[in-house]
């Protein structure tokens, strides 16, 4: 279900590469997809190297889950030794099948499929450029601009440096596969904003936005895909090239607070472990007395658990999550939204009653959410409910590739803590501090945290710094 109350994720991105004979690489592509749900929701496809006629691709592309897109029949169809395919979460007014990925396109080379998460911050200029030079654009997508970028210089060039010269061109958070007729292409952005990795299934290569899909296909995880770097998986082995020398890495830092499967591997830390470890780290910044703390389920228990541990204080349960409520887009009304809510988390009375409790989360993006399970908790008989959350404060939009409100809808943007405290009804309310972020992040500062901070990898797109990033997620 998708929480209105959340930063969301864009896409997620999955391809295989078999020795050619080989004609189900779809198979690997479909489950690597499943483990790669929670990236996004709106729309999910496949494109297999071989098609219906020589020369062709097949495609599959539909809206819903994965598992509600293909059908074994339809999965079948998607025939070759090489597959990539793509989640997408969409913000309202963007989901059609029109934006729905594997993007194709043809050259006098041959077919080409592109399987793109991530938001470019130079669009408008390099779109113009484009039309000037005659290309007509079907979506309103980036990821169709750098397929067109691709397609225009692979005729002469040749793929790799096709793919070299789209990405001196764009500029953003990226993370993309281009898949041809004989090879398979995976890029990161030169900051690495997007994760992207590199797994291996007996002869086969993966390539995939989290480590969890790898192992969603029993295969090994090989390593991330560094910050502007190309690898090129065809008949002759793999090859890595690196666009520039002149790289700083800033991964999303909120791939490990929140987006990421727990169960995930990005650029050297484990995502489970951080989370943990940032909730340790609250519990020494914003220590509370108390009978139990319980989290926000799903997205707050490993923090709570770090939070219990590092406390002393035991780990209870305070809500139970109903798992098997369907995918629902945002609500656009309030009423909508509580009931939503309603449903999907309902407190245990039996654990509340007189309790004073930590309650901890992962992050607060407009605080609708958390003032109704306040409420909730109240209503169900708790004596204190403190606050805790494993983030700092989300005050500023994100321009690359995450969707997030308008600036004046973020409860952190303009309002001290206390104010925060006193919407959401918390006898106390404590963030994770910048520096325990990092520190969370084993000390690193190679990760990006402008939506904390204001202070981003790279200038945001032109005309919207006043607006919002909600315009921004035009990509995916
Ligand atoms: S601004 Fe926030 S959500 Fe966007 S890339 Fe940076 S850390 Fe991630």
């Amino acid at each position: 279900m998708t929480d209105p109350d959340k930063l969301h994720e864009e896409c997620g991105v999955f391809g295989a590469w078999f020795p050619p004979g080989e004609e189900s690489a779809s198979q690997a592509v479909y489950y690597g997809l499943v483990a790669l749900q929670h990236r996004g929701q709106e729309s999910a496809g496949i494109a297999g190297n071989r098609g219906p006629e020589a020369g062709q691709f097949a495609l599959h592309r539909g809206m819903g889950l994965v598992t509600e897109v293909f059908s074994d029949a339809a999965l079948r169809e998607i025939r070759g030794n090489i597959a990539v395919g793509h989640t997408r979460y969409s913000t309202a007014g963007g989901s059609s099948l029109e934006n729905a990925q594997p993007l194709t396109g043809h050259t006098k080379r041959g077919p080409l499929a592109l399987a793109h998460n991530g938001n470019l911050v130079n669009v408008e200029i390099l779109q113009e450029l484009l039309e000037e030079a005659g290309s007509v654009f079907r979506t309103d997508s980036d990821s169709e601009l750098i397929l067109n970028l691709i397609a225009r210089s692979a005729v002469k060039k040749g793929l790799t440096e096709a793919v070299w010269d789209a990405m001196q061109a764009v500029q953003g958070a990226y993370a993309f596969l281009v898949m041809s007729s004989d090879s398979l292409v995976g890029a990161r952005d030169r900051n690495g904003i997007r994760p992207l990795c590199l797994g291996r299934l007996g002869d086969a290569y993966i390539l995939a936005s989290e480590s969890c899909a790898i192992d969603a296909v029993e295969g090994e995880f090989i390593r991330d895909i560094e910050p502007g770097e190309i690898v090129v998986i065809d008949e002759k082995g793999l090859e890595s090239i690196h666009i520039t020398e002149r790289t700083k890495t800033q991964t999303c830092s909120f791939e490990h607070i929140y987006f990421a499967r727990p169960d995930s591997r990005i650029d050297g830390i484990d995502v489970y472990r951080m989370r943990k470890k940032s909730g340790k780290i609250l519990a020494r910044q914003a220590p509370a007395e108390v009978d139990y703390v319980a989290a926000v389920p799903d997205s707050g228990i490993p923090a709570a658990i770090g939070y219990s541990e590092e406390s002393g204080t035991p780990y209870g349960e305070a809500m139970i999550k109903n798992r098997y409520v369907g995918r629902s887009f945002i609500q656009p009304s309030d009423e909508a939204r509580r009931q939503t809510l309603q449903v999907k988390l309902n407190p245990i009375r039996a654990t509340i009653k007189g309790k004073k409790i930590v309650l901890v989360d992962d992050s607060i993006v407009r605080g609708h959410t958390m003032k109704k399970i306040v409420d909730r908790l109240r209503e169900a008989g708790a004596r204190e409910i403190h606050v805790r959350i494993a983030s700092p404060p989300v005050a500023y939009p994100c321009y690359f590739g995450i969707d997030t409100p308008y600036r004046e809808e973020l409860i952190s943007s303009e309002r001290e803590v206390e104010l925060v405290r006193e919407h959401i009804g918390a006898d106390s309310l404590a963030f994770l501090t910048i520096p325990g972020l990092t520190e969370a992040l084993d000390g690193r500062d190679d990760f990006c945290t402008g939506c904390f901070s204001g202070v981003y990898p790279m200038a945001a797109p032109k005309g919207q710094m006043k607006e919002t990033a909600r315009g921004a997620s035009r990509g995916v």
